[in-house]
C-alpha cells in the first residue's frame, strides 16, 4: 500500500518576498513535525535582487514578519529599517488642497495590534528576510535560473538554463510575475500581461530639497498620472518618490534600461524618463514635488504586469504563490499579497502534511482564492482613477476623491484585521490510507 509522507525536501523557485516568506513560514510550521526537513530556494540573479523602490508594509504584513522574525531583524538595522507611517495622505497636485488620507490606524487613531504602515526598500527588506531564512538553515542558491520542471514518479524535478536539474518532494514557484514555473509547467495558458501603467521611482536625500514633504507619506493626483513621495528611513534622511503614468507597451520599449546599450543611449533614456516627469507634472502647487521632479536624479521605470485571475495554481507536486500565481497592480499592499499566501500555505501543509498534496492544495485554493480575487478586482479599480484623463474629469475624480477614500478605507481596515495566520484550516477528512506512527517516522528520516 502507498502510504503518504509529509514533503521533507522542498524546493522554491525565486527569492523574492513571496519565495523567502513561504522558506520560513514552512521552516516555522512544517519544521517541528518534520525532522531533517530540507529547504532549498533556486534564485536567477547571482545575488538577491537590489533594485526596486520602497514598499509599504501594511499592519497585517507587519504582524506576518513579526511572527517570522523579520520585523525584529529590520529594527537591528537602525534607520533604514524603515520609517513608520500613519497614513498616505492624498493630495490634489494643482491646489496642493489635501484631498483625504488611507489610514493605518483605526477609527480611534489606534494602531492595528501595535502596527500602522511602514515604508521600507525593497532590497533591505529583502536582506533582512533572507539573513533570518539563512539562520533557519534556508540553503540559498544563486544564478539557478529555472526553466521548467516535470514530475517524474514520486519527485518534481526542475530544470535549469545550466543544463542541471534537482529532485524534489515538492516545489514552490515563487517567481514572480513573469514566472518560469507558471508558463512553462503549471499554466502555460496563463501569460503575464501589462496593465497599461508603470512606476517612475527614485530615491533623494531629503537634504537635496528645500521644500519639506507635506507630510511622512502623500500621494499627489493629477491629470497626468499621481507621484507618491514617502520617507522610507527611520530618521526621515532619505525620501522616495514614484510616480504611477500611463505609459503604452511601446512606451516601455523605448524608455526601458538594457543591457549592451551604449553610454550615449542611456543618458538619452534617462532625460526622456525625467522630461516625462517634467511635462506632466509641471503644473504642481506642491513645491516638493516641483523640485523633485526638476532635480537631476535618475528614474527608474518598473512596469506594472498582471495575471487575470481563474489560472491554475497548482499541478500534482508544484504549486504557485505570490505574483507567479495573482500579480495585480501594488496599491498600498504589494509584498502583503505574497507573504499572506506563503503564511496560510504553510499552515495548510503543515496541517495536512499526511495527506497528499493535492488535498494541501485543495485546501489552500479554497481558503485563498476569493481572497486573491476581490482584491484584484479591487486594485484594478484603484488603479484606474490614476490614468489619464481630461481637466475637467480631472477636476471631477479629485472631488468624488474624498468619499472614494472613506469607502476604501472601510474596505482596507477590514483587510488590515484580516489575518492569514488566524483563518480556521479545516481537519483533514479520511481519504486515504491512515499512516501508522511507525511508518511516519520511519519516512521521515528517509
Ligand atoms: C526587481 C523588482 C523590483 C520591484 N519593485 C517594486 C517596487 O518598487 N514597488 C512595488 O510595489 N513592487 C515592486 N516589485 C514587486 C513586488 O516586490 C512584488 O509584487 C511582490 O513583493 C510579490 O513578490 P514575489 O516574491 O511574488 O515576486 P518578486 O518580488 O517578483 O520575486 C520573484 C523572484 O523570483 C526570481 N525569479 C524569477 N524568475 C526566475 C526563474 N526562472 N528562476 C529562478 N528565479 C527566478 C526573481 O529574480 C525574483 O527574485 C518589484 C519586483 C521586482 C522583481
Amino acid at each position: 500500500m502507498n502510504h503518504v509522507r509529509p514533503p521533507r525536501d522542498i524546493a522554491i523557485v525565486g527569492a523574492g518576498f513571496a519565495g523567502v516568506a513561504c522558506a520560513l513560514a514552512i521552516t516555522q510550521e512544517l519544521g517541528p513535525s518534520v525532522p531533517n526537513l530540507k529547504i532549498r530556494v533556486f534564485e536567477r540573479s547571482d545575488y538577491p535582487s537590489t533594485s526596486g523602490g520602497a514598499v509599504n508594509l501594511t499592519p497585517v504584513a507587519q504582524r506576518h514578519l513579526t511572527k517570522l522574525g523579520v520585523m525584529q531583524e529590520l529594527n537591528r538595522m537602525g534607520t533604514y529599517g524603515g520609517a513608520d507611517i500613519d497614513a498616505v495622505e492624498v493630495f490634489s497636485m494643482n491646489s496642493a488642497r489635501p484631498i483625504g488620507s488611507v489610514d493605518f490606524r483605526d477609527r480611534a487613531g489606534k494602531s492595528y495590534c501595535g502596527f500602522k504602515g511602514r515604508r521600507v526598500m525593497r532590497v533591505v527588506l529583502l536582506t533582512a528576510m533572507i539573513a533570518v531564512a539563512e539562520r533557519a538553515n534556508v540553503k540559498f542558491v544563486y544564478s539557478k535560473k529555472v526553466i521548467g520542471g516535470e514530475e517524474i514518479n514520486d519527485s518534481a524535478v526542475v530544470h535549469f538554463e545550466d543544463g542541471t536539474c534537482s529532485h524534489a518532494d515538492l516545489v514552490v514557484g515563487c517567481d514572480g510575475v513573469h514566472s518560469l514555473t507558471r508558463t512553462t509547467w503549471v499554466d502555460p495558458d496563463c501569460p503575464s500581461e501589462y496593465s497599461g501603467m508603470s512606476f517612475l521611482q527614485t530615491t533623494v536625500d531629503t537634504n537635496e530639497i528645500s521644500s519639506p514633504l507635506p507630510c511622512d507619506s502623500a500621494l499627489h493626483l493629477s491629470r497626468y498620472g499621481s507621484l507618491i513621495t514617502t520617507y522610507c528611513d527611520r530618521d526621515r534622511e532619505r525620501i522616495f518618490a514614484a510616480a504611477i503614468v500611463q505609459f503604452t507597451e511601446e512606451e516601455i520599449d523605448c524608455y526601458r534600461l538594457k543591457p549592451g546599450q551604449d553610454w550615449d543611449t542611456r543618458n538619452r533614456i534617462k532625460s526622456s524618463l525625467r522630461n516625462q516627469l517634467q511635462c506632466r507634472f509641471r503644473k504642481s502647487a506642491e513645491p516638493c514635488v516641483k523640485e523633485i521632479v526638476h532635480s537631476d536624479q535618475e528614474w527608474m521605470l518598473y512596469p506594472v504586469y498582471l495575471i487575470r485571475p481563474g489560472g491554475r495554481w497548482c499541478m500534482n507536486r508544484v504549486a504557485l504563490l505570490g505574483d507567479a500565481a495573482h500579480a495585480m497592480p501594488p496599491i498600498y499592499s504589494s509584498a502583503s499579497y505574497a507573504l499572506d499566501d506563503a503564511i496560510l500555505f504553510a499552515r495548510v501543509l503543515a496541517r495536512y502534511r499526511l495527506e497528499p498534496l493535492y488535498n494541501v492544495f485543495d485546501t489552500y485554493e479554497k481558503l485563498r482564492r476569493d481572497t486573491v480575487d476581490n482584491a484584484f478586482v479591487e486594485s484594478n479599480r484603484i488603479w484606474n482613477r490614476m490614468k489619464d484623463r481630461g481637466s475637467m474629469d480631472a477636476r471631477v475624480r479629485d472631488w468624488k476623491m474624498a468619499s472614494y477614500l472613506k469607502h476604501d478605507s472601510h474596505k482596507l481596515q477590514k483587510t488590515w484585521n484580516a489575518d492569514a495566520a488566524m483563518i480556521p484550516i479545516p481537519t483533514p477528512e479520511a481519504t486515504g490510507p491512515l499512516l501508522s506512527m511507525q511508518t511516519f517516522l520511519r519516512a521521515s528520516v528517509k
